[in-house]
């Protein structure tokens, strides 16, 4: 096996359980390469590598574990992937904040240009990326020796987070860079899927309101489907959601089965964030929103009054 065919997917991880981006990643490198390896840097991150090694189509995991590889700061994760960069022909990141973190890094210290939010592998050097709000594809052929690249999960099925029995090696972690120091890490408690993960989404718009309409109209909805809530960003610019519930070009990126816009107007910047979704609901008063042209199923309706009426079809 020499360099060229051989991929590297820099795991996403909570050191016990591998996150569903890494399984997507997997997916677009196993269309870079014929051998696809995992690098799991974290600390007391055993539970990781042994969900990454089940990874059907994964042949090998790296295992780089010290304690100042616990948080995935940026500076050492990327330290990390450098020192086994010579190995590979292809450093795949999924496209999410902990992927964007690191992976420019990675490409400024190889000396080679990221090829960022690839939604499609044309060939081993050759991608496929949007541009303009996902308004239009670009193709992109990179000649530098590794081709560093995020992936935007979207636009590949993740592989099968079992099946697969890898031989998990561990290697030396490289030293801590001193360069930054983890001190404090606040997450947001929530008993909903996760936005990124999750099947259904449910998501709001300016017409809302305020976060008290959120609350009392769209969160039983969520209940009922047992969905994530989302926001466009006028929603919450305004107070009425979450800065992490925004979905769009500057919030996150979603493709669930099912994507129910209520009271969103459907600005290309919002589009970006859901298109890609399975089947999309809207749920608009005005007949013109640009939102209905995307949709599957297109309610010409006051959400206030069809909402609520959905809640309870639904028993
Ligand atoms: P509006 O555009 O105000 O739409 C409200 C909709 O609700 C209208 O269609 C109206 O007909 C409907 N409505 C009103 N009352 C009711 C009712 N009672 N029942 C049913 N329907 C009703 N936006 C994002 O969402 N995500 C992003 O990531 C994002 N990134 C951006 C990045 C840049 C650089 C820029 C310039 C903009 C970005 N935006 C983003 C903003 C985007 O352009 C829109 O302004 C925003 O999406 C509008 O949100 P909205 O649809 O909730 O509000």
């Amino acid at each position: 096996m020499t360099a060229s065919n051989q991929v590297l997917v820099v795991a996403e991880h909570d050191h016990g359980s591998i996150r569903t981006a890494t399984l997507n990643t997997v997916a677009a490198a196993l269309q870079c390469g014929a051998e696809v390896h995992v690098l799991v840097a974290g600390h007391d991150a055993a539970g990781a590598s042994k969900a990454a090694a089940a990874i059907n189509g994964v042949s090998r995991v790296l295992h780089a574990d010290a304690p100042h590889l616990a948080n995935g700061l940026a500076e050492n994760v990327a330290a990390q992937v450098v020192a086994l960069a010579a190995s590979y022909g292809h450093i795949l990141f999924p496209a999410t904040s902990a992927g964007k973190n690191v992976a420019p890094r990675v490409a400024a210290l190889l000396d080679v240009a990221q090829v960022s939010e690839v939604v499609r592998v044309l060939g081993t050097d050759t991608f496929q990326r949007p541009i303009y709000a996902g308004n239009a594809l670009v193709t992109v052929q990179s000649s530098d020796p590794v081709k560093v690249l995020t992936v935007r999960v979207t636009g590949f099925d993740a592989v099968a987070a079992e099946g697969g029995a890898a031989q998990i090696e561990t290697i030396d972690a490289v030293a801590d860079s001193g360069l930054s120091t983890f001190v404090e890490r606040l997450v947001a408690k929530n008993d909903r899927p996760d936005l990124g993960d999750a099947q259904i989404v449910v998501s709001g718009g300016r017409a809302l309101g305020s976060s008290e309409k959120f609350a009392e109209v769209l969160t039983p909805l969520a209940d009922k489907l047992g969905a994530a809530l989302g926001a466009s960003r006028a929603a919450v610019d305004a107070g009425f959601a979450p800065n992490d519930w925004q979905v769009g070009q500057t919030g996150k990126i979603v493709a669930p089965q099912l994507y129910v816009a209520c009271g969103i107007s459907g600005a290309i910047q919002h589009l970006a964030g859901m298109k890609d979704s399975k089947v999309i609901v809207a749920i608009n008063k005005d007949p013109e929103a640009p939102i209905f042209a995307i949709a599957d199923y297109a309610l010409e309706a006051d959400l206030f009054a069809a909402v609520p009426e959905l809640v309870a079809a639904l028993g």
